[in-house]
């Protein structure tokens, strides 16, 4: 028996990074089931429309207001029909099923969200490396510079650099030079490994490497302005402590030295 979701509501689908593999299974199927179907074609992999049935109607989301959006979704479920929203990475991040999500209820519709991969995940995976790193970082912080977006005064990039732990920079990378004077300007020093990725997951994917000193003069130089991550702290590095879990001499709950 198929999954049946509920048409009431709308369903808000993490899309992943851009490998059309990288969705989730609930989210395969509610794409497999789904009648209409609104996606941000800026960012998604359009290829995950594949699996959706040939009559459904798909809209991409990139020249519609708010207001236009909500109406097709409005409009999908007073019909009966399955309606799927389709937004990049995880909808938890940088995401915008509140608005989304207060205009449905305005109408008295409700939604449910299906995470996804979130492209800081997919980053990591496709360069085979942690954030977290014994003795070098134990936290990542994910965050953004200041754009048309404000940042909370207590939440700059510089303030965040004074930590120097791992860092996952988001929707920044066309200000590529601000946040290296930021980061610096915090405390990171100039040999810190940074890694520029772009469309990580996808075929095009394209990762630059070099250090605060250098990656700014790189990423222009790559010609990358949008859709990337800048990742940035010694995890990159080659320093490396092995952790205690698989220590022949360190006993846990499972395992006598
Ligand atoms: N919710 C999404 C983020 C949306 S904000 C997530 O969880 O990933 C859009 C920003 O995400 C982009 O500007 C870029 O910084 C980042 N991004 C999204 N997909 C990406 C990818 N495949 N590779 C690198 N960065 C990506």
């Amino acid at each position: 028996m198929p999954e049946r979701f509920d048409t009431q509501k709308v369903w808000f689908v993490g899309a992943g990074p851009g490998d059309k593999s990288l969705i989730t299974l609930k989210g395969y199927r509610l794409l497999q089931q789904a009648q209409v179907v609104i996606y941000a074609g800026s960012l998604i992999n359009t290829e995950l429309l594949e699996y959706c049935p040939a009559d459904a109607q798909c809209h991409d989301s990139a020249g519609l207001t708010l207001e236009q959006i909500t109406q097709l979704m409005l409009a999908g479920v007073n019909d009966g029909k399955l309606v799927v929203r389709l937004q990049t990475g995880d909808l938890s991040l940088y995401g915008s099923i509140r608005e989304q999500g207060e205009v449905l209820s305005q109408h008295g519709v409700g939604f449910v969200s299906v995470p996804g991969v979130s492209s800081f995940l997919g980053a990591a995976a496709q360069l085979g490396v942690e954030y977290t790193v014994p003795e070098i970082a134990q936290s990542l912080i994910i965050t953004r510079i200041e754009g048309r977006t404000p940042m909370p005064p207590k939440e700059t990039l510089q303030a965040f650099a004074r930590h120097q732990t791992s860092m996952a920079i988001f929707l920044s990378v066309q200000n590529i030079s601000g946040v290296v004077s930021q980061l610096f300007a915090g405390g990171y020093p100039l040999d810190t490994p940074v890694a520029v990725v772009y469309k990580a997951t996808w075929p095009d994917s394209q990762t630059v490497r070099g250090t605060l000193a250098d990656i700014s003069e790189k990423v222009t130089h790559a010609g990358i302005g949008k859709t990337a991550l800048i990742l940035v702290g010694a995890f990159l590095g080659d320093q490396f402590h092995y952790s205690k879990l698989y220590d022949a001499d360190f006993s846990h709950e499972y395992r006598q030295a």
